[in-house]
């Protein structure tokens, strides 16, 4: 009766381990993320550290997080190695029990020596079991908690494929007809309606403010995003009837913070067509890119290695990579992200003469912040808030007087004229 009363009392006991063993398990996992992720963020902004002095406030941040896994961790250890002495404890006081009653008079008389040992016995090899039951429930419990932070990015929908409509390379016109569409609902709208087309081989020069909601709009194009009301085309057709990957295809993207890999050039210039193109083309594309006089000086040329995120090329070399790259892709609908930042005026020809180069017969959405550009493109949207406020070209836009005219004067001409920041006093 001993020994049947003590069983829910060590499962009560295995039960209370457990729970905290996937408690501080789960927490452990969390803060093992933040550690990493904050050494990450150190790591790639070790320049900003240096020259804004963050050093101490970093130590800091780092010392919060690193001391939080630590005493989890102590935590966890602690819950580990005090589970198995209390369940041995139990047991142990039973035994006890056990032999005190056994030996007590009144029971003497009733058990003989033979069936007494041999009772003993084997409460005594019930110890080691119960010992390893404790212990079975740490790596377990970590396996659990382990497994739900998987299971859940697994469970997590997967991009769809698209529609069923195939296609192997589109005219080119593209058209947003009363586009809503909001990241956070609860925040409101991002894109507010907006309505705008251009046609195969247009330029549609995208303006505004920074946040009016640019490149939120490029962002429709290759549904990296799904408006919430209206629809976008290509050729006349919702996007979403088409193949994902075939509607991928037909759209080369030049933004102002290339992505370069750790490879060589050649593989680069020929991300994600590698095996389809052979080394001349590569090296047409690179020529018509204005890359080509760079790589030439590089010791192995094409084969260069370039480094950690590009690290090895100038700002200005990695956009003429990046142009050559979308030269090679060949689509016929290009979503161009201008450089904010302004080049040297030698790098500047270079890339303005590459992207014409690239411009010429493709569709091209433009997040506009040069003069020319706007200036040369087909139409221009003015964007205010998710809203178009105004729509023509350079000149009627000019002539009507109104935002762009005011954006004009203080965006790309007149930089002189936006109001001097003053710092505040020390
Ligand atoms: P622009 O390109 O004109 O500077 P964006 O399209 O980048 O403007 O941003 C428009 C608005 O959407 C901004 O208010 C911005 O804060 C918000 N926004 C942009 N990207 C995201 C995102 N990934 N998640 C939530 N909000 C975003």
């Amino acid at each position: 009766m001993l020994v049947i009363v003590l069983g829910p009392l060590i499962a009560f006991l295995i039960r209370f381990v457990s729970a905290r063993f996937r408690r501080y398990s789960r927490r452990i996992q969390d803060s093992m993320g933040d550690v990493t992720r904050l050494t990450e963020e150190v790591i790639t902004g070790q320049r900003v550290v240096k020259i804004f002095g963050g050093h101490e406030y970093e130590n800091q941040r780092f010392e919060t997080v690193n001391e939080r896994n630590r005493y989890l961790n102590v935590k966890l250890a602690a819950t580990n190695a005090g589970s198995s002495p209390v369940v041995q404890l139990i047991a142990g006081i039973g035994i006890a029990a056990i032999i005190y009653l056994a030996t007590s008079g009144a029971v003497l008389h009733t058990i003989t020596v033979g069936s007494f040992v041999s009772f003993l016995s084997a409460m005594l090899l019930l110890m080691a079991p119960l010992k390893h039951l404790t212990q079975v429930t740490a790596p377990l419990q970590k396996g659990i908690a382990a497994g739900h932070s998987i299971f859940e990015l697994l469970d997590s929908d997967s991009e769809d494929a698209g529609g069923p409509f195939a296609i192997e390379r589109a005219r080119g016109d593209i058209e947003y007809r009363g586009v809503r569409f909001a990241y956070d609902p609860a925040k409101g709208d991002v894109l507010a309606g907006v309505s705008c087309r251009a046609e195969a081989g247009q330029t549609l020069a995208l303006v505004g403010h920074s946040g009016s909601g640019k490149t939120t709009l490029a962002n429709l194009l290759p549904r990296f995003y799904d408006p919430r009301e209206g629809a976008v085309l290509l050729d006349g057709r919702d996007l979403r009837e088409y193949r994902l990957s075939d509607l991928r295809r037909q759209i080369a993207l030049v933004s102002q913070d290339v992505t370069l890999f750790d490879d060589t050039l050649a593989s680069n210039i020929a991300y994600g067509v590698m095996g389809d193109v052979d080394r001349a083309q590569i090296e047409a594309a690179a020529e018509a890119a204005h890359a080509m006089e760079f790589i030439r000086a590089l010791p192995d040329g094409l084969d260069t290695l370039v480094g950690d995120r590009g690290l090895l090329l100038s700002g200005g070399q990695r956009q003429r990579v990046a142009i050559a790259r979308a030269l090679l892709k060949n689509a016929p609908i290009l979503i161009l992200d201008e450089a904010t930042s302004a080049l040297d005026t030698a790098s500047e020809r270079h890339i303005q003469q590459a992207l014409e180069e690239l411009m010429r017969g493709r569709t091209t959405l433009v997040i506009a912040h040069r003069l020319s550009t706007v200036e040369k493109a087909d139409s221009i949207v003015v964007l205010d808030r998710g809203r178009v406020i105004e729509t023509g070209t350079h000149h009627s836009l000019l002539e009507a007087n109104g935002v762009y005219a005011g954006l004009y004067r203080m965006q790309f001409r007149e930089p002189e004229a936006v109001g001097a920041y003053v710092p505040p006093a020390p």
